[in-house]
């Protein structure tokens, strides 16, 4: 049922400008049964039940088209995939996502991936083999839900990854959290060594913000700038809020 399925978007802020640079592209599935569901849910069920290409061509479909509205509209910020362990793998599924650019007279700078460490633990060698392919078609991956799973700064460098998001459980907190300061703190230490840019999400409060902003972080995300908005409420809330123009 494609119907019960929305996109919605989340801005990302550059710390150094204060303004809005790219868009998290989220699926919401609204069930005339179940109601709401969760995505983190129901794409861990379609990934069992084997739906999941299903349900990231649709994604794919859907974002892309929604980028080239953006882009006919004169707004330049990039936007953001999420894509699953199963998409890593399938060079099917990553061929039309390609292809879906191609038509719509994209170019892959205008799109960012973001996948979970544990995707790259799963099988590595294919994972890898795929990402580099798309590396250099001009794709820029970033790691999300960093922090979670196991893999280390020093394993990423291995990775043609040019970004890390800090998990939101490490920053929702953060400015009354010693334990999630220091985690943060030395993250983006070593994000720095390593030359990576770093989004933290789940920035709720200024006081996350301006520690982030002295620890040297490069992208925010979260509640404090905005929820995640359906097409026409981001458009509202771009042509009102202190982050745009
Ligand atoms: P994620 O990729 O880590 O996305 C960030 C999640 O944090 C989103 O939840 C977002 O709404 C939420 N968030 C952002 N800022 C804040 C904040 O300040 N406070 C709090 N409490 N939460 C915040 P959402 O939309 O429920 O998505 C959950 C997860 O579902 C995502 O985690 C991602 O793993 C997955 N997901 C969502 N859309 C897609 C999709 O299109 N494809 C795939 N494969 N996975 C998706
Ligand atoms: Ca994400
Ligand atoms: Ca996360």
């Amino acid at each position: 049922q494609q119907n019960e399925l929305s996109m919605v978007y989340q801005p990302k802020v550059d710390l150094r400008t204060m303004k809005v640079c790219s868009m998290e592209a989220l699926i919401r599935w609204n069930n005339s049964a179940l109601g709401f569901v969760p995505p983190d849910e129901f794409i861990t069920i379609a990934e069992q039940a084997g739906l999941i290409e299903q349900v990231t061509t649709w994604v794919m479909q859907q974002t892309i088209a929604d980028l080239a509205y953006f882009r006919a509209k004169g707004y330049e910020f990039t936007v953001a995939m999420n894509l699953s362990t199963q998409d890593i793998q399938n060079k099917v599924l990553l061929r039309k996502l390609v292809a879906l650019l191609t038509q719509e007279g994209l170019s892959p700078e205008a799109l960012e991936l973001e996948i979970t460490e544990s995707d790259l633990v799963a099988d590595a060698s294919l994972a890898i083999e795929n990402l580099n392919e798309l590396t250099a078609r001009g794709f820029h991956f970033a790691i999300d839900d960093f922090g979670t799973g196991y893999s280390s700064l020093a394993y990423l460098k291995n990775l043609p990854v040019t970004t890390i998001k800090i998990d939101k459980s490490f920053v929702m907190k953060l400015a009354d959290d010693e334990n999630d300061q220091q985690i943060v703190h030395t993250v983006l230490s070593l994000a720095n060594v390593f030359g990576l840019s770093v989004v933290a999400e789940g920035v709720e409060d200024e006081g996350a913000l301006r520690l982030l902003k002295d620890w040297g972080c490069d992208y925010l995300q979260g509640y404090f700038i905005s929820k995640p908005l359906t097409v026409d409420k981001l458009e509202d809330w771009l042509t009102s809020c202190r982050y745009y123009h």
